[in-house]
């Protein structure tokens, strides 16, 4: 239980609900700098929205919300490459789904193509910007690396006439892919590289999900995002810390053009965490190369994979009030997030009985064809749940894990001769053990005791265990999928080495578990506990007559456990 001590450790700093980007918005509508706060979340639909961005979704619809604002939702569209309709749809479902809803704000950056394309001839007749014939290599080593300014490249001084003319022609479809861009005319000296003449236009003759073929050339993110974000009238630009260095051009454009509103940019660290990878390049990768079952596998760290894993929305939302938004980067144990996701489901999950890896077990004193029904609680703090009736037999399933023919000193589950109590049911006593041929334990033969119904010897003598078991005759079958981490190095390395890093065992199938019959009614998106085990919930690859469930988290914290190893 370290890590709920840890966990809840850090509760304090979050109760605040304080961060230093809700001081400056705050200090914003008391001083009267804005009337109202506006934000917006802008994802470049390319990919699968993950646990990453429900920070910063959290964090920007949040404030709209405490604020009395509102927040967009905006697609970063500009990559007509990379982008596709079925991420659009996943990402609008998975923004729903955390629970915001960004009403008729609903935006894309491709709404402002024509706007971006005429500031960029305004900047263009201005003197600020120009065609560069360059290829690409010689940009890049014009442009210099941190230590050493860059050079002016040999086209910068076209006339504003040719550099217009070139432009449109640009936008025509005259040249190919690369052959030129339009770039800022700022600074090659500078200290900073992103203003050493940034590219805002290239060539890419591909289609749009949108736009379809009526754009040859695209804008840059830097040159799209902070117009986009002035149409809009967005106040606080919210984004990650690698855009730091990219403000003082977010604010060149800002200034130089003739945009409707004046953003402010600001940067907050980005959410990492242990044993996670969250490059969406390496999250495609993992999709295309088929080390996953798609986006939203549940072993995934996508809102969708977690979703479909039973993770609720809840989890995500209080997960990120606790990490709170820092300006330093810093890497959080998966472990915390685990907890957030225990603790909603402790509170709204309904208890039942399931055996994962079953072991038959037989009441020889039980009558033959006699079976009772028990009553069950369905959930311990939560009277109003309820109750269930279960049926007690002759013949039962008990978890392989609660059986040891040579126990050590402190396994105080069955063994032969040991006394237990059965939950709900009575206190059995383990009596022999059958063997198949290769010496394997098949089955065990057990005595119960009748006085002791309802878990309880009124001789008073103690059990010091309580297993769980289902009915042999009455259990459902079912598939559960356990999921361990993704990968097995806490700090997986991204680029190209990510796969070497996997865990190869992030998917144990237990392909013969037995339920109590009630499972056969358990609904998608609906969390169980199954007792002793951890939470569940049915998967979407269950159909009539084969039920599939996942487990969302064990009962205890995994990752301590594998630190401890
Ligand atoms: P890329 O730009 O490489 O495709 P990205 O993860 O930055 O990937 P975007 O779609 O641009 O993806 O992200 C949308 C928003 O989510 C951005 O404002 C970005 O800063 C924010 N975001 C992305 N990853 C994280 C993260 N790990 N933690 C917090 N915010 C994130
Ligand atoms: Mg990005």
């Amino acid at each position: 239980m370290a890590t709920d001590v840890k966990a809840s450790g850090n509760v304090g700093a979050a109760e605040a609900g304080r961060d230093f980007i809700r001081d400056i918005v705050k200090a914003d509508l008391d001083s009267g700098r804005i009337k109202q706060v506006v934000t917006r979340f802008p994802p470049e639909p390319n990919g699968y929205l993950h646990i990453g961005h429900a920070k910063s979704i959290c964090l920007n619809f949040g404030i709209a919300q405490e604020f009395g604002g509102r927040c967009h939702l905006r697609f970063d569209d500009t990559n007509p490459v990379k982008e596709e309709q079925e991420y659009i749809d996943a990402i609008k479902r998975d923004v729903e789904w955390l629970g915001f809803d960004w009403g008729e704000h609903l935006y894309h950056a491709s709404d402002y193509f024509e706007e971006l394309y005429a500031w960029a001839e305004d900047l263009i007749r201005a003197g600020k910007a120009y065609v560069d014939d360059q290829t690409p290599d010689e940009m890049r080593v014009n442009r210099g690396t941190l230590t050493e300014p860059g050079k002016n490249s040999p086209f910068r001084d076209r006339s504003v006439e040719e550099n217009l003319d070139l432009f449109r022609r640009m936008r025509a479809g005259e040249f190919p892919n690369g052959a030129r861009v339009l770039r800022a005319k700022i600074d090659m000296g500078s200290g900073n590289i992103n203003l050493r003449d940034p590219v805002m236009y290239r060539i890419l003759h591909a289609s749009h999900p949108r736009t379809g073929t009526a754009w040859k050339i695209y804008p840059a993110y830097d040159y799209a995002h902070g117009q986009s974000d002035a149409i809009e009238t967005i106040t606080h630009s919210i984004c990650t810390l690698e855009f730091e260095d990219h403000r003082p051009l977010y604010d060149w454009f800002i200034a130089n053009l003739k945009v409707p509103s004046t953003p402010h940019q600001y940067e907050f660290a980005r959410l990492n965490l242990t044993y996670t990878v969250l490059s969406k390049r390496v999250l495609t990768r993992l999709v295309q190369d088929k080390h996953v079952a798609g986006w939203d596998d549940p072993r995934m760290p996508t809102l969708a994979g977690l979703r479909r894993r039973g993770v609720p929305a809840e989890a995500l939302r209080e997960f990120v009030k606790r990490i709170g938004v820092a300006k330093a980067n810093s890497v959080v144990d998966a472990g915390m997030f685990e907890f957030a996701v225990r603790e909603v489901l402790n509170r709204t999950a309904q208890r039942r009985m399931a055996v994962l890896k079953p072991l038959k077990l037989v009441i020889e004193n039980y009558p033959e064809g006699q079976s009772e029904e028990l009553e069950a609680v369905n959930h311990p703090d939560d009277p109003a749940a309820g109750t269930r009736k279960i049926k007690f037999g002759r013949e039962l399933y008990i978890e392989q894990d609660d059986f040891m023919e040579n126990p050590p000193k402190k396994f105080f589950r069955l063994s032969p001769g040991a006394e237990v109590r059965f939950r709900y049911a009575y206190f059995i006593t383990c009596k022999e053990v059958v063997k198949d041929a290769g010496g394997n334990v098949v089955e065990l033969r057990c005595t119960y005791d009748p006085a002791t119904k309802g878990g309880n010897a009124p001789d008073g003598r103690k059990v010091k265990a309580t297993i769980h078991w289902v009915s042999a005759k009455d259990a459902v079958p079912a598939e559960v999928r356990v999921y361990n981490p993704l990968f097995s190095n806490p700090a997986p390395r991204g680029g190209e080495d990510f796969a070497a890093d996997l865990n190869p065992n992030s998917l144990e199938v237990l392909a013969d578990a037995k339920l109590e019959p009630s499972l056969k009614d358990a609904e998608p998106g609906v969390p169980i506990q199954f007792e002793r085990q951890g939470y569940f919930c049915l998967d979407r690859d269950s159909s009539t007559g084969r039920l599939v469930f996942n487990r969302t988290v064990g009962l205890r914290d995994s990752f301590a456990k594998e630190v401890g190893k």
